[in-house]
C-alpha cells in the first residue's frame, strides 16, 4: 500500500500565495476568456480571512494541535536516511511538515510553532556534500526515492514566502540548481521514454508508479523565485512527456497524478497554454470517473481500489478548486465541497490523516478506518484544511465570492476601499447564511456572490437585506447581490437543501445500491451488518443533518468519523454508506 512508504509528494501552493494578487488562468472557451477569468477571480491572502468557531475550524484545530505536539526529532528522523534506501524518503516528511505547518499556521493566524523554528534551524547542519537531504544522488539524479527532496523544496518555498527566511531561500535555490535543473535529461528515460540507449537507468523504489513527474509541482511552485529560460523549457518538456503516458494502463499512483495535475494548472496560470488546461481537466475527469470512491476519497492507484490516501484527497480538493477558478464550470466547485465535507473530513483521524478502504468497488458498502500515515498523509492533511479556509472566498473586481460557506470574517481589498464581512452559518448541516457588513470604505456598489450548488433548492431561496426581501441575480452558479454596503447591513440567504436517497457517484460500479445525502453530506449508519433502507424510504429529521428511517439512524459521515465527537462518532468501527435499492 502506498502509504506504507511515503512517496514523493506534492504540492500546491505557491500560486495561491504569489497569486493572491494576480494569477493567470485560462478557460476552455479560449485563452482570452481564460486570462480574463484569472485576472477577475483572484485568491485572497490568508491574512484576509479569519476563521471562526465551526465545522472546519474544529477539524483544523485537531491537526494544528498535533503539529504543535510534534518534537523536532519526530519530524527530522521519521522516514529519513542518509544512506540509499528504499524504506526512507529523505526530505519527504520534513518538507510536508514544513509546508503543512506553514500553511495551517497562516490560515489560523497562529505564530510560527517552536518545533518549526527548531526544524528550520537544524536543517543547514543536516545537508549532504551537495547541500540537500539524505544521500548524494547519482549524477543523472534518476533515483525516485532520493528525489523526495522535491517535497522539501515545496516546504522551503512556502516557508520562504511566509517568513522571508534567507537560509530557507538558499537551501531552496540549491535544490533547483542541484536537482530540479540537472534531472531534465533523466526524464527522457522515464515512463514515456524517448531515449533508449540505456545511458540512464532509473532506480525505482516504491509502488508510487510514475511519481517522479511530481517534480512539476515544486518546479512550478518555485518558478517565481528562481525563473530562468532553462526551467521554463524543462517544465514544458516534462508536461509534454507526462502527456504521453497512459496513466490508467500503467496504474499510476493517484496522489502523484493529482499533485502533478496541480503543478500543471499552476503552470497554465502562468503560461496560458490551453493544451495544459485541457490536459489537467482530462486527468481530473479520468480520476473522478475511474478512481474516486463513493465518499469522495480515492483509489490509491488507477485500477487498484485497495485503499484510499489522505494526501490524494487533499490534492483532488485543490485541483477541483483550481479547475473551477480557471474554467468557471460549477461541477468542479461542487466536487470541491463534496470532497472537503466528505472525503477529507472522513479521512481525518483525530489530527492525523491516512488510509481507509475504498467504498464502492468490489461491493464494499461499509467504510472502515485503515489508520494514520504519520510520515505522509498526517503531514499533508493540514495543507488541505488551510486551503479550505483560503479557498472559501475569492475576490471579484467589484466584490467577494463565497465558494465554501463557513463561519469567518473576510476582508476584500477592492479598488477604492476594502469591504469586511462577517459570515455566520451552520452549513452544510444547517440551512442558510448570514452576512454582516463590519466595515465598508467605499460608497461604490459592491457584489456579494454566494455559490448555489445543485443541492440547494432554487425555489426555496429567499434573500433579505436588512430584513427586506430582495431578488438576487443568478450568475454562473452564484446568487448575486449588488449594492452599496454600509456598516451594520445584514444580508441573509435562506434556503432548503436536497435530502434523501441519492444515486451513486458511479452506479455501474455497484449496481442496485444508492446513498443517502443531506445537501453535500454523505449520510451513513454505525453498523457492522447490512441495514436495509430501500430507495425513497421516508426519513424523519432529528436535527443537525441526522435522520431516522425505521430502525436506522443516519448521520453525516464526517460526524461519524470524528474521533473527538463522543456523542456522534461511530463505535462499531464500521459505517454503512451504500444501501440496497
Ligand atoms: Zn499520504
Amino acid at each position: 500500500m502506498y502509504c506504507a512508504r511515503p512517496a514523493l509528494t506534492l504540492l500546491i501552493v505557491f500560486s495561491a500565495l504569489v497569486s493572491s494578487s494576480n494569477v493567470p488562468a485560462a478557460e476552455s472557451s479560449g485563452p482570452t476568456v481564460a486570462k480574463r477569468r484569472i485576472e477577475s477571480i483572484r485568491f485572497l491572502d490568508f491574512d484576509d480571512i479569519t476563521p471562526a468557531e465551526g465545522l472546519l475550524l474544529k477539524h483544523a484545530r485537531y491537526t494544528h494541535e498535533m503539529y504543535q505536539a510534534y518534537t523536532p526529532k519526530h519530524v527530522l528522523t521519521l522516514n529519513y536516511s542518509t544512506k540509499p534506501s528504499d524504506k526512507a524518503f529523505p526530505g519527504d516528511t520534513i518538507g510536508r511538515y514544513i509546508l503543512s505547518t506553514t500553511l495551517l499556521s497562516r490560515a489560523l493566524h497562529e505564530p510560527e510553532p517552536e518545533t518549526l523554528k527548531r526544524v528550520m534551524a537544524a536543517l543547514p547542519g543536516m545537508v549532504n556534500a551537495e547541500g540537500y537531504l539524505g544521500w548524494v544522488l547519482p549524477e543523472d539524479r534518476a533515483d525516485e526515492t532520493g528525489l523526495a527532496n522535491i517535497m522539501w523544496c515545496n516546504g522551503l518555498t512556502e516557508y520562504y514566502l511566509w517568513k522571508r527566511d534567507e537560509a530557507a531561500l538558499k537551501m531552496d535555490r540549491n535544490l533547483f540548481g542541484q536537482i530540479i535543473l540537472p534531472i531534465r535529461e533523466a526524464y527522457y528515460y522515464y515512463y514515456s521514454p524517448e531515449k533508449t540507449d540505456g545511458k540512464i537507468k532509473w532506480v525505482h523504489c516504491t509502488g508510487d508508479t510514475a511519481q517522479a513527474f511530481g517534480i512539476i509541482d515544486p518546479a512550478t511552485r518555485g518558478y517565481a523565485l528562481f525563473p530562468s529560460p532553462e526551467l521554463k523549457q524543462e517544465i514544458n518538456e516534462l508536461i509534454r512527456l507526462y502527456r504521453k503516458i497512459d496513466h490508467v494502463a500503467i496504474k499510476a499512483q493517484i496522489h502523484a497524478v493529482l499533485f502533478t495535475t496541480r503543478g500543471i494548472l499552476r503552470w497554465y496560470e502562468l503560461e496560458q497554454n490551453p493544451e495544459h488546461l485541457a490536459f489537467a481537466e482530462d486527468l481530473y475527469r479520468r480520476y473522478r470517473r475511474l478512481a474516486m470512491t463513493e465518499d469522495y476519497e480515492n483509489y490509491n492507484w488507477f485500477g487498484r481500489p485497495e485503499s484510499t490516501e489522505g494526501c490524494a484527497i487533499v490534492d483532488s480538493f485543490t485541483v477541483a478548486m483550481r479547475l473551477w477558478r480557471l474554467t468557471g464550470k460549477t461541477e468542479y466547485l461542487e466536487d470541491a465541497q463534496l470532497i472537503l465535507f466528505n472525503g477529507l473530513l472522513a479521512n481525518q483521524k483525530d489530527g492525523d490523516f491516512g488510509i481507509n478502504n475504498c467504498v464502492g468497488p468490489n461491493n464494499q458498502i461499509f467504510l472502515k478506518d485503515g489508520g494514520p500515515a504519520p510520515w505522509c498523509c498526517s503531514v499533508w492533511g493540514g495543507k488541505g484544511l488551510a486551503r479550505a479556509f483560503q479557498y472559501s472566498y475569492f475576490l471579484r473586481k467589484d466584490g467577494v465570492m463565497v465558494t465554501i460557506p463557513g463561519n469567518s470574517t473576510v476582508t476584500a481589498r477592492l479598488p477604492k476601499g476594502s469591504l469586511t464581512l462577517k459570515q455566520t452559518t451552520g452549513y452544510p448541516h444547517e440551512n442558510g447564511m448570514r452576512f454582516e457588513v463590519l466595515a465598508s470604505e467605499s460608497k461604490q456598489a459592491r457584489t456579494l456572490a454566494v455559490f448555489a450548488p445543485s443541492w440547494i433548492k432554487r425555489e426555496s431561496v429567499i434573500v433579505t437585506v436588512n430584513g427586506r426581501k430582495t431578488k438576487p441575480a443568478m450568475q454562473d452558479g452564484f446568487l448575486v447581490i449588488k449594492r452599496t454596503m454600509k456598516r451594520g447591513d445584514i444580508i441573509e440567504f435562506q434556503f432548503a437543501q436536497v435530502i434523501g436517497s441519492a444515486p451513486l457517484l458511479c452506479p455501474e460500479r455497484t449496481p442496485g445500491f444508492h446513498r443517502c445525502m443531506h445537501g453535500p453530506l454523505v449520510l451513513g449508519t454505525d453498523t457492522k451488518t447490512e441495514q436495509k433502507l430501500p430507495l425513497n424510504t421516508p426519513i424523519e429529521a432529528l436535527g443537525s443533518a441526522r435522520y431516522r428511517a425505521g430502525d436506522v439512524t443516519l448521520a453525516p459521515l464526517c460526524d461519524l468519523t470524528d474521533r473527538r465527537d463522543a456523542a456522534n462518532r461511530a463505535r462499531s468501527g464500521s459505517i454503512q454508506l451504500l444501501f440496497r435499492d
